[in-house]
């Protein structure tokens, strides 16, 4: 059967009970007259536009990629696709890619071959070595390129460069993951699995509207909402999204007291005793004085601060407080608010406490947003050293500079990584010199944009951007380096719940363009980065020899590739690691025997204190938890740094929508996706949008302490006192180009320069804001979509729908021959 699947983005229910196999339902979209018969070779992939790991197949057609299919075989999604995974492969095939390399000169770009263009780069980076040291140079780089090409960046710029430098845009999207899960269980890792949506009875979503971010993990709540026995839904979140329409309880509180709420619901479960106390006994450090710093707490105190009704809290705590098996999952509403690890430490602590981890259906989803970033965080493209190793065990470092074949010396670890807001303030001051940018476009994606622009549009700044477009950073570049993206290179990668896909190459690059690899192994080459012994640094030459390189790096680590290879990643389902001797076929659940990776030898950190950030070190660590068990660690609320004034009466979130992703490079120029948000708007509720005297499709300016912008009024479910921006919209699309001419538009113009202590996550969710009424509008609505957070509560704005251009096969089979687990 067809559908649309812009107005029907989570498609066909398949219902189905707690403990049965979530059913297969294939869906294929294919270019405008093209059918399946027409297809010339299907190539195994997974989808790129998210963070699922949704497993499709390319179709290929005269050399062009024509459309994709999903995978029935594999774990993940049994054969279901999202609008993103559906549409977005056309932009591979815009008109518009970046096919040479671009250098600057007379203050313009203009194109070049690889020689210059590499030339450049190289020299720069050798007098800025010469003269200034490694800290002269940074990289940031992205949660987009696969899992061999962080490996070899970061062997490049931790032990070719030397750098502590180096940062991913998974900064913004899923540092706070990875600090909650080091901060609980001593090393990152997803404890949980996509299959315990199958078995749990209750399902806590935190912050985390993933009906649009991980649409089809989300098609499998909804399967088992529609089936027998099914599970009850807790949402917090302050908009009334696709979640909260579903939910048992929805909690919408005030933005920034997350971890008010968090501590009241904590409260609620230790009052009520819902505690086992033999997992805490044999598994557990720290509950003591959790429990006795919980004392201050009540659901009745954090109902207040929050502003939620008391009795919707309590009937949330004893949701999780009673469940028997219980699936949380946190993204962006946590982890980009104020005190970020401390709010998501406290959902692994309501499963410590409660011992539920590590059986089917009790999990923990620290979630990622972006395909590839749980492989910037092993592979330590993100800073941290490769393979969840300890920067501050100097054990581990030598043990890397083993694995490396490099003197210890060479790694930075004298110094915490330098993560990307400390990058721009180093920029600021002028002592990093050299920036180089991998598919990421932080002149939209960063915060208090006037202040990144101006940083990294310096005459003193060498800044070097790799992209497969010219999106507004790479418009301001000194060099641009045309990239192959997915689909045109081959590489592996790893999604929220440690499932590893293969992806093959389909078709050629266009031009000149460049697999991000084959980029890095050029630049390794032609530095001459040797090891200690005079070999190359670098000595693998394409994706399958960088994988094999990388699994011997994680061997013996908690990330254990060393049972997989490029073959056994083909032809079936994606494989969970750790994959190893030990687990052949893969690890469906982390800590099923409550022994975790904390032990103080083994484990990625010693932990942060969660309100200031300070490390915690190694004796103190010893002291605290000396064999090795899970900790559960309080936090003190503490209020957020900007708070509502008369001046700045509301307070602004900025999120995203279900059909587009980040800044838009690749949504765009999917026409369904474009057509379903073709353009900023601004989200108020109905109360304070009649406060305010405005109506559906008014246009507002909505300013902040550092800035304004426009946009066009919807009045959705969001909660009182607060306005919502869609943070994808930039100006490359504009005639501007890169920065705002006349009104601005991208919310980051507002957002604030503030992290979190712990994760240094910047926080995008607290700023203060004030609207005002710039011109009425003629009937026509904003331009929001309707299907998902941002369907109108008033009457007016049509459905959102896609048409012909937007349908969708949907092959709905008992099973497919193997099986889907
Ligand atoms: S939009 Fe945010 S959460 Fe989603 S992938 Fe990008 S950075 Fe991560």
């Amino acid at each position: 059967m067809s559908r649309d699947a812009i107005a029907a983005p989570w498609g066909t229910r398949t219902p189905y009970g707690r403990g049965e196999v979530w059913p297969v339902r294939v869906d294929m979209h294919l270019a405008d007259g093209v059918t399946e018969a027409d297809v010339d070779r299907w190539v195994q992939s997974a989808s790129i536009l998210h963070s699922n790991g949704d497993a499709l197949d390319i179709a290929v057609k005269d050399g062009r990629v024509v459309g994709v299919r999903g995978r029935g075989e594999d774990r993940v999604n049994h054969g279901r696709l999202g609008p993103k995974d559906l549409f977005g492969w056309q932009a591979n095939r815009s008109p518009d890619r970046l096919t040479r390399p671009l250098v600057r000169r007379g203050g313009r770009l203009v194109e070049t071959d690889w020689d210059e263009a590499m030339d450049l780069v190289v020299r720069r980076s050798q007098d800025l070595l010469a003269e200034q040291g490694p800290s002269a140079l940074g990289f940031y780089t992205t949660g987009q390129l696969f899992l061999e090409e962080y490996y070899t960046l970061g062997v490049v710029a931790h032990a070719g460069v030397g750098t502590p430098h180096v940062d991913g845009n998974t900064r913004l999207c899923t540092a706070t993951a990875a600090a909650a899960l080091k901060q609980s269980f001593g090393c990152d890792g997803q404890p949980g699995s996509y299959t315990d949506v199958d078995h749990a009875d209750v399902i806590a979503l935190y912050g985390h509207n993933m009906a649009e971010t991980q649409s089809v993990l989300w098609t499998r709540i909804l399967d088992r909402l529609a089936g027998p026995n099914p599970p009850a839904v807790v949402c917090v979140d302050p908009r009334l999204t696709p979640v909260a329409r579903e939910a048992a309880v929805h909690l919408a509180p005030r933005p920034g007291t997350n971890v008010a709420l968090m501590n009241g619901l904590l409260a609620e479960v230790i009052a009520h005793d819902w505690v086992d106390h033999d997992y805490v006994e044999r598994h557990v450090v720290g509950f003591d004085e959790l429990k006795e710093q919980l004392a201050t707490w009540s659901a009745d105190r954090a109902a207040d601060v929050c502003d939620v009704p008391v009795e919707d809290l309590r009937e949330a705590a004893r949701l999780v407080g009673t469940a028997d098996r219980l699936l949380s999952t946190v993204l962006q509403g946590f982890y980009q608010s104020n005190q970020a690890t401390a709010a998501a430490v406290q959902v692994n602590n309501i499963h410590l406490v409660r011992g539920r981890l590590g059986t089917p259906g009790n999990g923990i989803l620290q979630m990622n947003g972006q395909p590839t970033a749980q492989n910037t965080r092993e592979a330590g493209a993100d800073g941290d050293l490769a393979a969840f190793r300890n920067w501050t065990n100097e054990s581990h470092v030598a043990d890397l500079a083993r694995v490396w074949n490099v003197d210890p010396m060479t790694i930075p670890h004298y110094t915490p990584p330098t993560h990307v807001m400390q990058q721009l303030r180093y920029a600021e001051e002028g002592s990093i010199r050299f920036l180089w940018v991998q598919a990421t476009n932080p002149l939209v994606s960063l915060p208090e944009l006037h202040r990144v622009r101006s940083v990294l549009s310096q005459e003193r700044l060498f800044l070097v951007v790799q992209d497969i477009f010219l999106t507004e950073t790479a418009q301001i570049a000194d060099v641009v380096l045309p990239a192959a993206t997915w689909g045109e290179k081959e590489g592996t990668f790893t999604n929220v719940d440690r499932t590893v896909h293969y992806s093959g190459k389909a078709v050629e690059p266009p031009g000149e363009a460049r697999p991000d690899l084959d980029i890095f192994l050029d630049y390794a080459r032609r530095m001459g980065f040797q090891d200690k012994d005079g070999g190359p640094l670098v000595h693998w030459h394409d994706p399958e020899s960088a994988f094999e390189a990388w699994k011997e790096c994680t061997r013996g680590r908690p990330c254990d590739y060393t049972g997989l290879t490029y073959d056994r990643l083909q032809g079936g389902s994606g494989v969970q690691w750790p994959c190893n001797d030990r687990s052949p076929d893969g690890t469906e659940r982390l800590y099923v025997d409550g022994a975790f990776w904390s032990a103080p030898d083994y484990c990625e950190s010693y932990g942060r204190d969660l309100v200031t950030g300070a490390p915690v070190s190694q004796t103190e660590y010893k002291a605290l938890n000396p064999h090795g068990k899970a900790v559960v660690k309080y936090a003190r609320y503490v209020p957020p740094h900007e708070l509502p004034s008369e001046e700045y009466p509301l307070q602004l979130t900025t999120g995203r929508t279900l059909y587009h992703f980040h800044t838009r490079t690749k949504t765009a120029r999917a026409p369904q996706l474009q057509a379903a948000a073709p353009e900023v708007w601004v989200e108020m509720s109905a109360h304070d949008a009649d406060a305010y005297g405005v109506a559906e499709g008014d246009l507002l300016e909505v300013a902040s302490p550092r800035a304004a912008v426009q946009a066009r009024l919807r009045v959705s479910g969001i909660r009182r006192g607060v306005v919502f921006l869609p943070f994808h919209y930039g100006y490359w699309d504009t005639p501007s180009g890169h920065e705002p001419d006349g009104g601005a538009r991208a919310a980051n113009e507002l957002t604030v320069t503030e992290w979190d202590p712990c994760s240094k996550q910047p926080i995008f969710k607290t700023a203060v804001a004030r609207v005002r009424l710039l011109e009425r509008g003629d009937g026509t609505p904003s331009a929001a979509p309707s299907t998902t957070a941002s369907r109108s509560v008033r009457t007016g704005p049509p459905a959102t729908a896609g048409g012909p251009a937007a349908a969708v096969e949907e092959d709905v089979r008992a099973r497919v021959a193997g099986g889907a687990r």
